[in-house]
């Protein structure tokens, strides 16, 4: 028989440790409601006791979400734990993740405590989660630098006190795959207790070898993987699912191990992850970048044509990547739009259902076909943004070879209207100079880009800002048949961004 691994997705939690990655309660639960859709079975909602924001959205999610097991972060003290459990309590299927650092670098600089020390403040830890809950996982933070005795000490002890999976992180992406699955062939072999719980693996992508790191080590016997949409996280990011649960697929004939993620909603869900985070997917990324399944080589076409197999590891459809079907279009009733957007995943009221079908409208007469994509967009700006400070409510450009380019805007800032006019370098310039303006900001424009959301001419066209203010980091994204007006959302989407993060810190520790 197969046996299966759980896939452990903290894309809500290590993934928005990503700069400039902070989402808002209602882009966290839409993205916690695909997660739950494409099979993931466990998600990490976030870390409740780093603000009152994450456990908000945590328990937003918690309240929602019935088939996914929802984890709540918290280290190794009875008020991360209670905090945690707050959010989490009323989660059909609720889990307590806490950890503390193992490896003698950190016990010696960071916690300054002894080996005994950890492993009583870890038991502490265990006990008091499990006397709330009976689903607790431990974390050995830096286990991959740990020592390996150490481990299987701290182990036993956490699971004599009611752990029900243990994880032994790479949490400075520094192992190497023969290594790390040795390392954990070794602790399993040498923890007495180890049948009594699931070993878990989470890497870091330092090396460029967090997916090679966690097929090694389900090859060792781990039986979860810790993981996020894209491989997003801090610095060179996390192991990427897509990455792992198609290598299991592909090739199942090394490694008989399965997973429960629908394949096909992987591209939709890599997709909704970039549009709501504002990362970009690196275009030679595996299964998800955009040249992914794209054979441009002459000699390879041909072999492609003839038969798909001679260069194709994988089919495109099977990952979700299939030519955009067309879904509405401008004569589609109101009826036909909210079944599709609740195929989606979305549970409009009435009210959103009318302003999404506006927007809708407006865009399907500009554009033929109107595709998943560019009503994930509609969404994404009209009801998951709501809670925005800034809104644009009118721009106009002059623009040409002959004129200084001009912009006149009119933005509503905290409900006040406010309408000015400036000039610029471009359009583009002018429009970013009169937003700036009126909006106050002393941000800095660090970056700007644009992209074809969908093929064709009348595609709509994807920007991506990247503000700075004061250490603060932000991405913004807009979208919109006409660029200069999705460079103008962009902008204000960044804005609005940073007034999030202004009162929503991120947690000071980087943490796992
Ligand atoms: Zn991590």
């Amino acid at each position: 028989m197969t046996e299966r691994v759980i896939i452990f997705d903290t894309t809500l939690r290590d993934g928005e440790q990503s700069p400039g990655a902070s989402m808002n309660t209602g882009e966290k639960l839409r993205l916690a409601i695909q997660l739950e859709k494409l099979g993931v079975d466990v998600i990490e909602a976030g870390f409740p006791a780093a603000s009152e924001g994450d456990l908000e959205a945590v328990a937003a999610i918690a309240a929602r979400l019935k088939r996914a097991e929802i984890a709540a972060l918290a280290r190794a003290s009875r008020h991360d734990i209670d905090q945690a459990w707050k959010a989490i309590e009323h989660a059909a299927k609720p889990r307590i993740h806490t950890f503390i650092a193992t490896s003698d670098i950190h016990l010696e600089y960071k916690l300054k405590m002894s080996r005994d020390e950890v492993v009583k403040a870890a038991v502490e830890a265990v006990s008091y989660a499990r006397s709330l809950t009976d689903n607790v996982e431990f974390s050995a933070e830096d286990g991959s630098r740990s020592d390996r005795d150490f481990l299987c000490r701290i182990f036993e002890a956490v699971i004599a006190a009611g752990a029900t999976t243990v994880n032994l992180p790479d949490t400075v992406g520094y192992a190497i795959p023969q290594e790390y699955a040795e390392l954990l062939g070794y602790v399993m072999k040498n923890t007495p207790n180890s049948g009594k719980a699931i070993f878990s693996v989470h890497c870091h992508n330092d090396l460029g070898l967090a997916t090679a790191n966690t097929i090694a080590a389900i090859g060792a016997g781990a039986r979860q993987a810790e993981v996020t949409i894209n491989g997003i996280g801090e610095r060179a990011g996390n192991t990427s699912l897509e990455e792992v649960v198609m290598a299991l697929h592909t090739r199942s004939n090394l490694i008989a191990v399965e997973s429960s993620i629908h394949t096909k909603y992987i591209h939709p869900t890599s997709r909704l992850v970039s549009m709501i985070t504002g990362i970009i997917v690196q275009p030679n990324k595996a299964i998800v970048g955009a040249n992914a399944f794209a054979h441009e080589a002459g000699i390879h076409q041909d072999g492609v044509l003839k038969n798909p197999m001679t260069y194709e590891i994988m089919k495109p459809e099977t990952v979700g990547l299939t030519a955009n079907t067309l879904v509405l279009g401008k004569h589609s009733g109101r009826h036909a739009l909210r079944s599709h957007l609740k195929n989606m995943g979305y549970d409009l009221s009435d009210d959103e259902l009318g302003l999404i079908f506006t927007k809708f409208k407006e865009l399907a007469d500009k554009k033929k076909q109107v595709v998943d994509e560019d009503l994930e967009v509609i969404v994404t700006e009209g009801i998951l943004r709501t809670s925005d400070v800034f809104k644009l409510d009118y721009l106009q450009v002059i623009a040409g070879n002959t004129v200084l380019p001009m912009a006149s805007v009119r933005l509503v800032v905290n409900g006040r209207s406010v309408q000015g006019a400036g000039y610029g370098n471009g359009p583009i310039d002018a429009t970013f100079n009169t937003i700036a303006k009126l909006a106050g900001t002393s941000s800095e424009l660090q970056r700007f880009s644009v992209s074809a959301l969908t093929g064709g001419t009348d595609a709509q066209g994807e920007v991506t800002v990247r503000l700075r203010e004061n250490g603060l980091v932000a991405l913004g994204k807009g979208a919109d048949p006409d660029i200069i007006t999705a460079s103008a959302k962009a902008y204000v989407n960044g804005l609005n961004r940073l007034e999030y993060l202004k009162t929503h810190p991120v947690a000071e520790a980087a943490v796992l």
